[in-house]
């Protein structure tokens, strides 16, 4: 971080700078120039500090040099990180997957219907939720720990591996037992005491962006996961809010490009979420694998009429089948072709 002095600043003001950015533990190199003096601050800075410093008087301006996530960012790690699940599932390093089942497991009828489906079609990990966020306190919650088991059930009998969202840290411990990967919903992903805890248990985690989230808010959140030693770590992109009330909300490929710029990790997408609408959900998936998503999630239902929660935006089988075969041709295309299917079946 650089501190641009005003011209003609007073020096008990550039006293004050370095005297604060000595108390905060960092250390200053000075270069004093014909009309500016520069005061280059050196160590561990953290996106606050900027404001801070840009307050203080005598201060024209300060300019950030290195990305306040270390972890989660190609500059330090500039190859690809590649996380590794059960039946030989890789996500990252240049395949393509694709993560399908319903929003909530509702019963054991429901999910294995959607399961077998998807896992016909040529999903890779199965997707189902368990302890869902809801807007309203009233709408369906999900099963709980009955839906944990399903979900473990169905992936252990169609060898898959599953993803389950988890809201709070008491239930860690029971998720990452049934779940090969946990999933932090938007609605946690500044819950930075669940972000230490999911990092803490060593398994697998799958990060979704914010509602309102900037990119660097969601590498940052990233980077408590990455913090704890766990580095088998998945973005997934899952829409944002914007003034647009056509969708659900909008689908931020930018995001999607940029990320994988910025930082090593596999990034998903979620146009299941991010468009709220089934059928918009095929048009935005294949967008995303042609912006460099390493994959994407969607959500399937058996009757998507009939679902406790997010049939508007599910796909039903038969759509789900189209999906994946058009995510196929797309994926060749771009040079990242679809993942084999989890090890069991190709035998
Ligand atoms: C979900 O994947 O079921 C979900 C609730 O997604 P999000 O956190 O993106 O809203
Ligand atoms: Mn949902």
């Amino acid at each position: 971080m650089i501190v641009v002095m005003s011209m003609g600043h007073e020096p008990e003001q550039r006293d004050a700078v370095v005297g604060r950015i000595r108390e905060l533990g960092l250390r200053e190199r000075e270069i004093i120039g014909v009309e500016r003096t520069v005061i280059a601050v050196l160590g561990q800075v953290y996106p606050e500090l900027r404001d801070e410093f840009a307050t203080m008087e005598g201060v024209d301006d300060v300019v950030r040099i290195s990305k306040p996530y270390k972890l989660a960012s190609r500059e330090t790690h500039p190859e690809d990180t590649v996380v590794d699940l059960p039946y030989g599932v890789r996500v990252g390093g240049g395949k393509t997957v694709l993560i399908a089942g319903p929003c909530s497991i509702e019963s054991e009828e429901q999910l294995f219907e959607a399961a077998r489906a998807v896992r016909r079609s040529g999903a890779h990990i199965l997707r189902g939720g368990a302890f869902k966020p809801r807007t309203s306190p009233y709408a369906f919650r999900g099963l709980g720990l009955e839906g944990l088991r399903l979900l473990a059930a169905a992936g252990a009998e169609l060898s898959m591996p599953v993803i389950t969202e988890l809201l709070s840290e008491r239930d860690v411990e029971s998720v990452a037992e049934y779940s090969d990967v946990l999933q932090i919903g938007a609605r946690n992903s500044q819950n930075f005491s669940l972000l230490d805890e999911v990092g803490r248990v060593g398994k697998p985690v799958m990060l979704k962006r914010g509602l309102a989230g900037t990119i660097e808010e969601w590498l940052l959140a990233a980077e408590y996961i990455l913090s704890h030693g766990n580095s088998q770590l998945i973005l997934c992109e899952r829409g944002i809010r914007t003034f647009e009330v056509a969708t659900r909300n909008t689908l931020d490929l930018n995001a999607v490009a940029m990320v994988k710029r910025l930082s090593h990790l596999p990034v998903l997408a979620d146009p299941s979420h991010g468009t709220g609408k089934w059928y918009l959900v095929q048009p935005m998936a294949l967008a995303s694998l042609a912006a460099g998503a390493d994959g994407v999630m969607v959500e399937v239902h058996p009757s998507p009429d009939h679902a406790l929660s997010d049939g508007a935006q599910s796909l039903t089988p038969d759509n789900f089948d189209v999906l994946m075969q058009r995510a196929r041709a797309v994926a060749e295309a771009v040079g990242r072709p679809l993942h084999a299917l989890p090890a069991a079946a190709s035998r």
